[in-house]
């Protein structure tokens, strides 16, 4: 018989921000897939007798790659397990979670998704930043700084628009290139913006900058990953004198 996925949202790292269906939903697994970005005392609750199985991926230290994972899963329910697929934050954010559902609709195995509470606004709630404000801010972007595909940009540099507030995922490295890409658009370096890193965790911290200091701001102090980028664009700051944008070439 075959087994059964469960995709659970663990939230920023801060145990008592699961949910109960997700704490409900890791007692109940069999084995227990987790990365790096799931902190111990979340897996503390694991049954016993439930294998715990690493699979952090790092781009830096040769970690495993989602084929890999994706093959371990279908292993695990072809052989019949109950699996809990710890995600950081919530699953469908930056989860990769497509991939992981179509292994088990592939083989037909019954899947579950517990959602989390996703980094950003957990950020939000941690640093007091409301991403959206009646008047001023009106949409919350979600987006990337970085690309799946090396060839192409990611679009984020047509979101930032005036009522706006964008969080950027994974974009430490980005820094540069989204300060210069969005005041090459004529958005205005005066911005303020936030890095926010460790959300959850005792360390975490809070840097504030502006769009045009994004990348010096991350440098000086020392800004690193796992961290969310916020950069707010209410509606009165369309007043402000446009800053024109750095010349190219420059690397931080
Ligand atoms: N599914 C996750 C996102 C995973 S992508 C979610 O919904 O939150 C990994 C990125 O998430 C990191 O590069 C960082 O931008 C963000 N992130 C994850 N955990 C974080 C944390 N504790 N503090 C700050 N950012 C975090």
């Amino acid at each position: 018989m075959l087994g059964k996925l469960t995709l659970i949202g663990c939230g920023p790292g801060a145990s008592d921000l699961l949910t109960i269906r997700a704490a409900r939903r890791i007692v109940e697994a069999d084995i227990v897939f987790h990365d790096r970005l799931v902190e111990a005392d979340v897996l503390e609750l694991a049954s016993p007798a439930a294998t715990l199985q690493y699979v952090g991926k790092k781009c830096t230290d040769g970690g495993r790659q989602q084929t890999d994972i994706n093959s371990m899963l279908r292993g695990a329910l072809l052989a019949g397990r109950h699996v809990a697929r710890l995600k950081s934050g919530d699953p469908m954010i930056f989860g990769r979670a497509a991939e992981e559902i179509a292994v088990a609709v592939e083989l037909g195995a019954e899947i579950e998704i517990v959602p989390g509470v996703t980094a950003a606004l957990a950020a939000a709630a941690e640093c007091s930043i409301p991403v959206t404000e009646r008047a001023e801010l009106q949409s919350f972007v979600v987006t990337t700084g970085r690309s799946a595909n090396k060839d192409k940009e990611p679009d984020w540099a047509n979101l930032l628009k005036p009522g706006i507030c964008v969080a950027f995922y994974m974009s430490v490295a980005q820094a540069w290139r989204i300060q210069t890409a969005l005041m090459a658009r004529g958005v205005p370096g005066s911005l303020q913006a936030e890095w926010v890193e460790n959300v959850g965790k005792p360390d975490c911290r809070r840097v504030e900058t502006r769009l045009d200091r994004l990348a010096l701001d991350a440098r000086q102090h020392r800004v690193r990953n796992p961290a969310i980028l916020f950069i707010r664009y209410p509606l009165s700051a369309t007043n402000v004198e446009v800053i024109p944008a750095p010349a190219d070439g420059m690397t931080i």
